[in-house]
């Protein structure tokens, strides 16, 4: 950019602006860079360098002002560059940045725990342990859940997604672009049927619990089984809400068989579906309950929080790693689990959830190619099919996208299928500028007959 970079934030002046094609110039120099020297598995949704960002904009390096309704797939719930979590993190980089919590550790670890114990799901007895990525705690419940039920084998769904790494490459569905070529992957890894509404033909709750429930006595056997992992919503999976009743028999079953239930929260939780956690909106109490994303407004930590008879079952030593519960990190997640708190987010996410659901309901009644609108709070989804069925239209989402993009609309697909665009946006977004990512987004439709 030429001249001084605003800084981020909320002041970051809230608008769509476009002064250049996307990608301008300079993002295209920047591109060519990266060609020479990033590795190519590194993959890109929308081609411009960001150089600020707050409320619910994105400035790239040409000076074009984008609207953001991804969240850097649902990090920054609190905003970029949020007022608390910026002071926060700066009073800390001059404090200490690292001692390493297992050689000498700082409060903010404990107070960032005790935080989580309270706010999860369930009034029971808890504990928590930090690490920096989803994976990284993804792996972690696993290795909880078999240390205490002295058990291996571990159940995830169909359309499951929990991460990149080799036994979360295993729990996870997709093959393109998450896994081909990677393996082989870690055993005991096994896959139940998950409730897909829209794609089950309306089983109830009850009745795909059955069939999953099914699989797992077949092909696995409740005595060698420690874990069921499953995320509340499915999030890469295309925003996947499963029927009233399916969650709520799975933690029975898991309960009945010395099975620890592990809710992966790390796309939905932290008040993006209008509650804290999601497992909330459907009465469950996970046994562990696997956060990240949302959790430090954009500062890289993860955790693991769990029933402590769960939890303390690992032996002293067991759990760590180097950087798990960073100073900065855990500096940025107290101030950010605090922003939700008093700015009620929770609140924020509804409304925003009640904005993105009229608006595609309603066009849905005019336009077959809308399938299914789904979602809960701020975690919106827009399925889309050849027109009248429910055969899945991944190019049609790909153009919609793509007209978004070349806009300034930041939005994101997902879904097993590449048909869904799902809408993250950060909850510190304001209604005008929402509205106006909406009415692009349904232009980019109008634009595909
Ligand atoms: C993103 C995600 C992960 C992986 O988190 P990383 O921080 O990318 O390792 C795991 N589970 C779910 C549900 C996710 O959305």
């Amino acid at each position: 950019m030429t001249g001084t970079v605003p800084l981020g934030g909320p002041t970051l002046a809230q608008e769509r602006k476009l002064v250049t094609s996307i990608p301008g110039p300079k993002s295209q120099e920047w591109l060519e860079r990266k060609a020479s020297a990033v590795a190519g598995g590194v993959g890109i949704t929308l081609p411009v360098f960001g150089v600020a960002a707050g409320g619910g904009v994105i400035l790239d390096v040409d000076g074009n002002s984008l609207i953001d309704l991804g969240s850097g797939i649902a990090v920054t719930g609190v905003g970029n560059s949020a007022p608390r979590v910026v002071e926060a993190v700066q009073n800390q980089v001059a404090q200490f940045t690292h001692t390493c919590f297992m050689v000498t550790p700082y409060d903010s670890y404990v107070r960032v725990a005790e935080k989580l114990n309270e706010l999860t799901p369930g009034s029971h007895s808890k504990r928590s342990v930090l690490f920096n990525s989803g994976a990284e705690a993804v792996e972690n419940a696993i290795k909880i859940a078999r240390s205490h039920t002295k058990k291996t084998a571990v159940v995830a769904f169909d359309h499951a997604y929990h991460g990149r790494t080799n036994l979360t490459m295993a729990l996870t569905a997709k093959n393109m672009p998450y896994k081909s070529g990677f393996g082989p992957f870690a055993s005991e890894v096994y896959r139940a049927p998950l409730s897909y509404p829209f794609r089950d033909g309306n089983l109830s709750g009850a009745e795909a619990a059955k069939n999953a429930i099914s699989v797992i006595e077949k092909q696995v056997g409740a005595e060698n089984l420690a874990a069921i992992i499953i995320e509340p919503i499915q999030g890469e999976g295309g925003f996947i809400v499963p029927a009233d009743g399916f969650l709520p028999a799975l933690v029975e079953w898991a309960t009945a068989n010395n099975v620890v239930f592990i809710a992966d929260e790390v796309q939905t939780g932290f008040a993006r579906t209008g509650k804290m956690f999601a497992s909330e909106h459907f009465g469950i109490e996970p046994d562990l309950i696997v956060t990240a994303k949302g959790i430090a407004g954009g500062l890289p930590l993860s955790a693991v929080t769990g029933r402590t008879e769960i939890m303390d079952a690992p032996h002293g030593g067991g759990l760590g790693g180097t950087y798990g519960g960073n100073p900065l990190a855990c500096a940025a997640a107290l101030a950010a689990i605090e922003t939700y708190e008093d700015e009620k987010l929770d609140e924020r996410a509804h409304q925003i959830g009640e904005t993105l659901k009229a608006r595609f309901t309603q066009l849905q009644q005019s336009d077959a190619r809308i399938g299914d609108v789904r979602g809960l709070g701020g975690m919106i989804a827009v399925e889309f099919v050849k027109a009248g069925g429910i055969e899945p239209d991944a190019a049609l989402t790909g153009a919609i996208a793509k007209y978004c993009h070349e806009r300034g609309v930041v939005v994101l697909t997902c879904g097993t299928y590449g048909n869904v665009i799902r809408f993250l946006p950060p909850l510190s977004i304001g209604d005008a500028l929402l509205n106006e990512g909406i009415d692009i987004v349904v232009e980019a439709l109008a634009a595909q007959s």
